[in-house]
């Protein structure tokens, strides 16, 4: 499915990318280099991949399908639906299931070859007992809370796993423990390093078993909270996980959005609905085939700019459901044609800016690509 890069082009003019008003264009190789990068920087240790959200809005199957390619071993999805749905696609990878083992899913855990996170005491017992109906240990994680009180065994629960772990564990084929850092991506907070000191706290307290902390800003702390398994996820996809330092990590997603029409206005007109935007001069305004349908974000009205032919053309007005103006006065008349394409974000804007400008996350921007895209997914066969 994937396409070279070089055929772009073409795929840009095909059919199916002329039914629609905008082109999500996701780099894999772009994808496999930041994973192996991020593998680089914690070897030993294993670098997972986490593609919950449906691979952080680009596509689960295919994203993972490529760093399965490229030799990620381990996946985490949020729930057994999207368990399921990615056993499908990779008959042999680890997947590994953060929302648990909800009461009355476990025989199902079980036949797709899922590992549970387990967050509490009943759910260890429950995995127990499936186990012994199996007739034999059945792996898991167990998630050990650190100071998120979200997910996560709290400290009533860790005190009686403490207390008889052995019995509590026993019929669980223990793939690890875990936990999960709060506050990794603002390095000044100081509570990333208490979770640090926690987490070794407990592991010590607790039976042998491979452990793992980071997610993509946690990995970024050094070497002491690598462990035997780390979690990127938002790094993969081409957001900053460590927005404390230049961007690491390669952009992956292009958004194109087509040029549907081209209008000139005088001064002193309103655009858009509520007419929030007024000309001051004479303007031209293009409409752009995406809205806040297509998770465009409606916060970003009259915010950041879309890039046309290399020149900068600012989004003015409201975002509409399925439409983003920009006032294109400033682009070569000869370079405006109506049908081409308009780039929102790409190298020029990347989704950390996008999100900024709308008061949101990379996380956010992302997991809302919107279903209605033509997708074209690159890759050097
Ligand atoms: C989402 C998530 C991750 C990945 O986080 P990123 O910040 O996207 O790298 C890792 N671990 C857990 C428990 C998560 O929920």
């Amino acid at each position: 499915m994937p396409i070279p890069p070089s055929s772009l082009p073409a795929a840009l003019e095909s059919p199916a990318a002329a039914r629609v008003g905008a082109v999500l264009v996701i780099d894999l190789d772009a994808l496999v280099a930041n994973w192996r990068d991020m593998a680089r920087r914690v070897a030993p240790a294993e670098c997972a991949a986490v593609v919950k959200a449906d691979g952080y809005g680009l596509g689960a199957v295919p994203v993972a399908t490529a760093l399965w390619q490229a030799g990620a071993r381990s996946f985490f999805v949020a729930d057994i639906e999207a368990g399921v749905q990615l056993r499908a696609a990779l008959p042999d990878a680890r997947i590994i299931v953060l929302h648990g083992a909800p009461t009355g899913t476990e025989a199902e855990l079980a036949r797709e070859r899922l590992v549970p996170v387990l967050n509490t005491l009943g759910e260890m017992e429950r995995w127990q007992a499936e186990g012994r109906r199996q007739g034999n240990p059945l792996p898991a994680f167990i998630h050990i809370d650190t100071g998120m009180n979200r997910l996560g065994m709290d400290a009533a629960d860790f005190t009686r796993l403490e207390q008889d772990a052995p019995s509590r564990l026993d019929g669980i084929a223990l793939q690890g423990w875990m936990s999960h850092l709060a506050c990794a991506d603002h390095p000044e907070n100081p509570m990333t390093a208490e979770q640090l000191f926690r987490f070794r706290n407990i592991l010590g307290r607790l039976p042998r078993a491979p452990a793992s902390l980071s997610n993509s800003a946690g990995i970024f702390h050094g070497t002491d909270y690598h462990f035997d398994l780390v979690r990127p996820g938002i790094a993969l996809y081409g957001p900053n996980p460590a927005p404390w330092l230049p961007n690491p990590m390669r952009p992956v997603i292009r958004l194109l959005g087509r040029i549907l029409q081209v209008r000139d206005v005088p001064a002193n007109v309103t655009v858009g609905y509520d007419a929030t935007h007024r000309t001051q001069a004479p303007a031209r305004i293009a409409a752009l085939g995406l809205g806040y349908a297509d998770g465009y974000p409606w916060a970003g009205a009259g915010k950041g700019h879309v890039m046309i032919a290399g020149h900068k053309a600012p989004i003015i007005a409201r975002i509409s459901m399925d439409l983003v103006t920009a006032d294109v006065s400033a682009v070569p008349e000869a370079l405006l044609r109506v049908g081409d394409w308009a780039e929102v974000i790409g190298p020029s804007r990347d989704v950390d800016q996008v999100a900024a400008e709308a008061g949101t996350i990379g996380y956010e921007i992302l997991t809302r690509l919107g279903r209605r895209y033509h997708r074209i997914h690159l890759a050097q066969g």
